[in-house]
């Protein structure tokens, strides 16, 4: 008679049921098993989705899939790491071999298997993955820090499109956790003005704390009179981190400007003029999380590039996930990680 090791989790158990219980902890079978202890897993605004019931997650499972862990125990095949060491995670894993993973497009993978979507997730005391999947960080970067490697190498992927020159001009729209990564990145890469519209006074305030030029509250002023009394003819590019927002973006960027769409709102439809989009030939791009950008995301963080803490606003304990939960959804905080 064997008895089952239990762990403690948060399980997905239906629209806006998420129950911290015990399940079983997971065993390594499989040569390229990695066991994690999970240091920290922060809440994303796709935990938010699919305890909405807007995004499609299995029921069941354990969410959370930004995770920072020490290994615990690997299997017998696995050479690149040892017990002890701390590991990020990517979370989608590709199929490598449906029609997008052979044109080497694998964040477009039409079998994706994510976990803490499909498969228990680091919203617990441990999580099982890939040898493949697994990345390391050094000894010296904080697990503060290391818990952004994921969101970090999506904001990498759409900075990956947008290509931004040093001289050039940007929009933000929005300024919560993603929006203020990429106005991190595009200050280190030289963007300037930035201008930053987002509703929240709190947050517009932590925007240009970290480097925004300009920040607008779109309730009270309108967005394009306003980026056009800074860049007449429009900025060169501006980013939706809301998802509901290509309009506004359309509106503000110069001719041949660029788009780019990262925010995920479901129920939002693009709703401008077309002849907008034709007669001044913008390109709208959209961007879907990490494009191959993880090992640069780790490299950034590791050489303390930009500023995880700023941030960051609530660390929790895995019983107090609910409220971390509710803070996501009122906007009211910036990222929050659970320690399970
Ligand atoms: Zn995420
Ligand atoms: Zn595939």
């Amino acid at each position: 008679v064997s008895i089952k090791e239990k762990m403690r989790a948060a399980v997905l158990e239906g629209v806006n049921r998420l129950e911290v219980r015990m399940i079983e902890k997971p065993q390594v079978k499989d040569a390229d098993d990695v066991l994690l202890k999970v240091n920290l897993c922060s809440i994303c605004g796709t935990d938010v989705h699919i305890l909405n019931g807007t995004f499609q997650a299995n029921v069941g499972i354990a969410l959370g899939h930004e995770i920072i862990g020490t290994v615990e125990k690997t299997g017998y095949g696995v050479t690149k790491f040892r017990k002890g060491d701390r590991l990020i995670i990517e979370p989608n894993i590709y199929c490598g071999k449906c029609h997008y993973c052979l044109i080497d497009m694998n964040n477009q993978c039409e079998n994706m298997v994510s976990v803490g979507v499909h498969i228990n997730g680091g919203f617990a005391e441990y999580c099982m993955v890939k040898e493949r999947v697994c990345h390391k960080v050094n000894d010296r970067l904080p697990e503060e820090a290391a818990v952004f490697a994921e969101p970090l190498a999506c904001v990498l992927g759409g900075i990956k499109k947008i290509r931004p020159m040093t001289g050039e001009s940007a929009l933000l729209i929005g300024a919560g956790p993603i929006a203020l990564m990429y106005l991190q990145l595009l200050k280190a890469n030289g963007v300037k003005p930035l201008i930053v519209s987002e509703i929240k006074e709190e947050r517009r305030r932590k925007a240009m704390e970290l480097g925004a030029d300009y920040s607008i509250n779109p309730v009270e002023e309108d967005l394009e009179t306003f980026v056009k009394g800074i860049v007449p003819y429009g900025v060169d590019y501006a980013i939706d981190a809301v998802g509901s927002q290509s309009g506004a973006a359309c509106k503000a960027v110069r001719k041949k400007g660029k788009v780019l769409l990262f925010g995920l709102d479901m129920k939002a439809e693009l709703k401008i003029p077309q002849r907008l989009i034709t007669l001044n030939e913008i390109n709208i791009m959209g961007t879907y999380i990490d494009d191959a950008t993880f090992p640069l995301s780790v490299q950034i963080l590791e050489n303390n590039m930009i500023d995880v803490k700023a941030v960051t606003s609530h660390i929790l304990p895995l019983d107090q996930i609910h409220e971390g939960i509710e803070l996501m959804k009122k906007g009211e905080s910036l990222k929050v990680l659970v320690k399970p």
